[in-house]
């Protein structure tokens, strides 16, 4: 029956949402009329009971059964698949199979192909958020059909937002379904010390037979071509040669192509062939639900109010985010005490802001009304015209991600409810990155209630 279910919810949600969520579960059986569902962790099993149980039960419905019922329980230490009942990996579509490159290659195996993959990058612990959306939808579907979605897939953003874990992903992914395929990851400085190594001892036979006959080649921080003349040129050729065999084609960089300074054109011009996608820093939801991941993982409880603490005082890289949590718990763990704000707060004091700059919601509303020159009471107010419309958004959105009031709060501070501060933090979310105006505005607003710039207010 989990075979059918599956194929209901399929119809029914985004194959994003499908893969995050559904494609890790293991169907335990039927206890007392009850379909059991194996799931990751307790933060799954919450997502599960409060998105997913009427879709599951009608799905149940849908094939026949009269009061249906689902229940969720996680599953110890899930990492490794293999050790349970799971569905066989579907059999490798043979469109989806390039034609070999070298006829003689070697036979691989799926240990030799995740030798330089980091067994934590997969898929199932990347967290979406509307910052990496569609850079992760980007790399699932490359590792569904490599070499035909898109190619190269180009992505960039700032240090520590999960460009690695990825490129990662996409590896694991394709040496799981499909064991034969040849996958290389390699950073751009390695490529080049490879390059320089083979070129001293006159192994250039070597080096192009590694780098030409993989199936995926995944490049992280391809920015460091810059300036590296030789480098190109042995890349340019290595590109071409994976291209024209539709071997698929993963980059990195911290930038656009067309902001990496001293790059060949034709190079830029060929990673510009693909999709070129962004990674933004993670919402305040986003980098909750990650330190919530992060703390599943170690098998820690901790409160949601740490976790938004947390979530408030680091914004930006994830990895930071990640180091963050592991303070909070080494202080609470030495200093043996539960974890609390308090605690959360004493453990950072040090890394972060001396002091916790703690954001009223009136402090968001002064900030933005002199930020588009407007009285506080007309950004409260019941005008509807777009000079009042985006400060209030605007303000609605700094408000959740400084202060971490909830949206019904946040309604009751401008006098309306949830459905419209969800409204407004959308509309700003789907704005930045966009609007050039509004981004900065935001961003400027964000350093500034945090006491990183301006006067104080
Ligand atoms: P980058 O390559 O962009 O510098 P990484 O891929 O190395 O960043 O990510 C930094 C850390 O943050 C890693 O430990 C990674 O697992 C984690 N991370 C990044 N994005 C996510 C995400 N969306 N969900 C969960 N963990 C993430
Ligand atoms: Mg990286």
């Amino acid at each position: 029956i989990w075979t059918d279910v599956l194929g209901y919810v399929r119809k029914n949600i985004s194959e994003v949402e499908y893969h995050t969520w559904f494609a890790p579960v293991r169907p335990l059986g039927v206890q007392q009329g009850s379909l059991v569902l194996g799931v990751r962790n307790s933060f799954a099993q919450e997502w599960f009971r409060k998105h997913y149980l009427e879709l599951l039960e009608d799905a149940l419905r849908s094939m026949g059964a009269q009061q249906p019922q689902v229940s969720f329980q996680v599953l110890p230490a899930v990492q490794d698949a293999m050790m349970l009942p799971a569905d066989p990996p579907p059999p490798p579509k043979s469109s989806t199979r390039g034609p070999r490159s070298a006829p003689e290659r070697p036979a691989v195996t799926p240990t030799e192909n995740r030798k330089s993959l980091n067994p934590k990058y997969i898929f199932e612990n990347f967290v979406v958020g509307p910052n990496n959306n569609l850079a992760h939808a980007a790399s699932l579907a490359v590792a569904e059909s490599p070499g035909k979605a898109y190619n190269p897939l180009f992505i960039y953003g700032d240090v520590g937002l999960g460009k690695t874990h990825l490129m990662h992903a996409v590896g694991h992914y394709m040496s799981e379904r499909y064991p034969d395929k040849r996958i290389e990851y390699v950073s751009t400085e390695s490529f080049t010390n490879d390059l320089i190594n083979a070129i001293r001892e006159d192994k250039m036979t070597q080096f192009r037979n590694r780098y030409r006959s993989v199936d995926l080649l995944l490049v992280d921080d391809i920015q460091f071509l810059a300036g590296k003349e030789r480098t190109q040129e042995e890349f340019f050729h290595t590109f071409n040669a994976l291209y024209e065999n539709h071997k698929q084609i993963i980059l990195s960089s911290d930038r656009p192509p067309k902001d990496i300074q001293t790059l060949e054109g034709r190079l830029r011009s060929r990673f510009e062939w693909g999709l070129i996608t962004d990674i933004q820093s993670p919402e305040f939801e986003t980098r909750v639900a990650i330190l919530k991941m992060n703390a599943e993982h170690h098998r820690m409880n901790i409160p949601q109010d740490v976790l938004e603490l947390i979530a408030r005082q680091v914004t930006s890289n994830i990895r930071e985010l990640e180091g963050a949590l592991m303070r909070v718990v080494a202080f609470a763990s030495l200093n043996n005490v539960p974890f609390s704000r308090t605690v959360a707060a004493k453990a950072l004091s040090n890394v972060f802001a001396p002091q916790e700059v703690k954001v009223e919601m009136a402090d968001v509303l002064r900030a933005v009304a002199a930020q588009y020159n407007i009285p506080p009471e007309a950004i409260r107010g019941s005008g509807r015209v777009r000079e009042v419309v985006t400060p209030r958004q605007v303000a609605m959105y700094l408000i959740r991600e400084l202060t971490g009031h909830s949206l019904p709060e946040i309604g009751g501070f401008f006098g309306r409810d949830h459905s419209t501060v969800m409204h407004a933090i959308s509309k700003v979310t789907e704005q930045l990155g966009k609007d050039s105006e509004m981004t900065e505005a935001v961003a400027f607003l964000k350093r500034r209630l945090q006491g990183l710039e301006g006067e104080e207010l």
